[in-house]
């Protein structure tokens, strides 16, 4: 009947005491659902398509924090550019500089996370480390005024290995350590390190997640039509 509220009430006491926060993955759920997780006290939502995340955000509290979560084209940033909280996306320097100019246009300034490349699969994105040195070192990276990077984000193999998920999750905490020490040491707002979903969350709260993101878990199975 309720299972939506006692999952999330199940995280909210799993993560009780820990400085890990829970974004709910929402995406291919109806509206409906999405208000019964804000019911039952979920804050953080994240999409992983624009259109979705678009058409959800008027029909749902004006206090949810919306994480974008899913790769993101440079030509829809201007769409996100009024609500989005968190792009946890960000892979290059183009996409940086293109949320900097549509946030301006609306007086906002948006939090961003650097994804980085961590499975053991070609087809998983995210930056290498030394790609992120490169944009983190640029004049033009340091000229923005309107994205202000919050940390890492990262998504593992698809395994039950535990081995194999505790080192990705390492190295991710390794490079957020790296470019905390070498950028953001006196920005204490960089802190995010966003790993974990439905089958692996608990490793990476061990690992040091900061944001663990959990859809299925939640909701159940997604049905893609
Ligand atoms: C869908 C998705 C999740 C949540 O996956 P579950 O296994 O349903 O918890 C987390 N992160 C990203 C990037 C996703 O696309």
């Amino acid at each position: 009947m309720h299972m939506i509220a006692d999952n999330l009430r199940f995280f909210q006491t799993q993560l009780a005491g820990t400085s890990c926060r829970l974004v709910t993955v929402t995406k291919t759920h109806s509206v409906a659902r999405l208000q019964e997780a804000y019911d039952a006290g979920a804050r953080l939502f994240g999409e992983n398509k624009v259109q979705e995340i678009v058409a959800k955000q008027p029909e749902l509290p004006a206090d949810i924090e919306w994480h974008l979560i899913g790769r993101l084209q440079t030509n829809k940033v201007k769409y996100l550019a009024p609500f989005v909280h968190t792009i946890q996306s960000i892979d290059s320097l183009k996409l940086l500089q293109e949320i900097d100019k549509q946030a301006a246009k609306h007086g906002r300034v948006v939090r961003g996370l650097l994804q980085f490349h961590i499975a053991d699969e070609e087809t998983k994105s995210g930056l290498s480390l030394a790609e992120a040195h490169e944009i983190l070192q640029s004049e033009a990276y340091q000229a923005l005024r309107h994205v202000q990077l919050t940390g890492v984000m990262g998504v593992a193999t698809n395994t039950d290995r535990e081995a194999q998920l505790r080192q990705e999750f390492r190295e991710l905490r390794g490079y957020f350590d790296q470019l905390k020490a070498e950028y953001f040491a006196h920005q204490p707002e960089f802190r995010e390190i966003s790993m974990g979903m439905s089958a692996d969350y608990l490793l990476a709260i061990e690992e040091g997640s900061t944001l663990i993101r959990v859809g299925s878990a939640i909701f159940g199975a997604r049905q893609y039509s």
